[in-house]
């Protein structure tokens, strides 16, 4: 398939090099320079486009996609597809799906899991919103990039199941975390703890999968002195986008918010930033109740 790829970064860049080596022929845009194996350079988004029969982006956010979007749909020919990765806001996806269908471009918004060892192993899981056309087409090129690809729903179901699946995780990452201190507090020893509530009601993925503390449990970046993972900022980002959505859609979502504005504290107050987010738990530590 020929196909366009803009945003040839930590994420993108992998992604269209596995495009590449399983025998497509990928011309990349990224407004920095970068060269991906196998893949050629454009010089700008709408020499990506050119002929394409899909195009995927990998964008940092919902305006820089609006505005790449208002850039390549125009040079899009009808029924190519227009396949968004990035982790945006629903109201940009769903607002870009609309301008495509003006065009008669078929779309999909298709947040990814997995980070930037998924993006390299190809083993990314797509959380896709759009047509089940234009998710047919797609198939085939996400088995390529990722392991698994659910189809969600319309146009934004992607990005809202994406951030309601990461509202849950910045929240139970936080509970977690608080959990741990107040038993160190309690004198209760972490793998003890981890113990019990690893096979107990307390269970979740970030207790069981992704320990928030150094040596009990699963390896984690606790064990790398809380080296991203999965880094406290892009938490950040995806809290506010939860409640971005949550105002948008009238929902209560009370932990959310607090959630949010502890990561906000610990990225731009504190020294959050460029730790992994289960660095919350030293946050914790270092505080008393007052
Ligand atoms: P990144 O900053 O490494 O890559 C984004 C790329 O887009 C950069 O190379 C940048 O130069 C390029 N870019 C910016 N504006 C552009 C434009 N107008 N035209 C062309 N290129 C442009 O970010 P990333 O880590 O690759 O993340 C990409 C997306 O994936 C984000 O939405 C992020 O939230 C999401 N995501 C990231 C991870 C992760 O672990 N890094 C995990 C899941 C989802």
């Amino acid at each position: 398939m020929k196909i366009g790829f803009i945003g040839l970064g930590n994420m993108g860049g992998p992604m269209a090099a596995n495009l590449a080596a399983a025998g497509h022929d990928v011309t990349g845009f990224d407004v920095t320079d970068v060269a991906i194996d196998g893949v050629n350079r454009a010089v700008s988004a709408q020499q990506a486009v050119e002929g394409a029969e899909v195009v995927v982006t990998m964008l940092p956010n919902g305006a820089i996609l609006r505005d790449v979007a208002n850039g390549i749909i125009p040079q899009m020919s009808k029924d190519t597809v227009l396949c968004d990765c990035s982790t945006v806001d629903v109201d940009a996806a769903k607002a870009v799906a609309q301008q495509c269908e003006a065009a008669g471009v078929l779309s999909m918004d298709a947040p990814v899991s997995g980070g930037i060892g998924g993006a390299q192993a190809g083993s990314l899981t797509f959380m896709v919103g759009g047509s089940s056309q234009a998710f047919d087409v797609m198939q085939p090129l996400l088995d390529i990039m990722g392991q698994k690809a659910v189809h969600c729903g319309p146009a934004g179901a992607g990005q809202s199941a994406k951030i309601c699946n990461n509202m849950i995780l910045g929240v139970t990452m936080i509970g977690t975390c608080e959990a741990f201190v107040l038993a160190d507090k309690l004198g209760l020893d972490r793998q003890k703890m981890f113990d019990v509530v690893s096979t107990s009601s307390g269970y979740s993925w970030t207790m069981n999968a992704y320990t928030p503390v150094p040596g009990v449990g699963a390896q984690s970046p606790a064990d790398n002195d809380y080296k991203p993972g999965f880094a406290a900022e892009l938490m950040l980002k995806d809290l506010r986008l939860s409640q971005m959505a949550a105002q948008s859609a009238d929902a209560d979502t009370p932990m959310g918010q607090l959630a949010e504005a502890l990561y906000a504290t610990f990225v731009e107050g504190e020294d959050g930033l460029g730790q992994d987010f289960s660095a919350m738990l030293k946050r914790f530590e270092g505080r008393s109740r007052g």
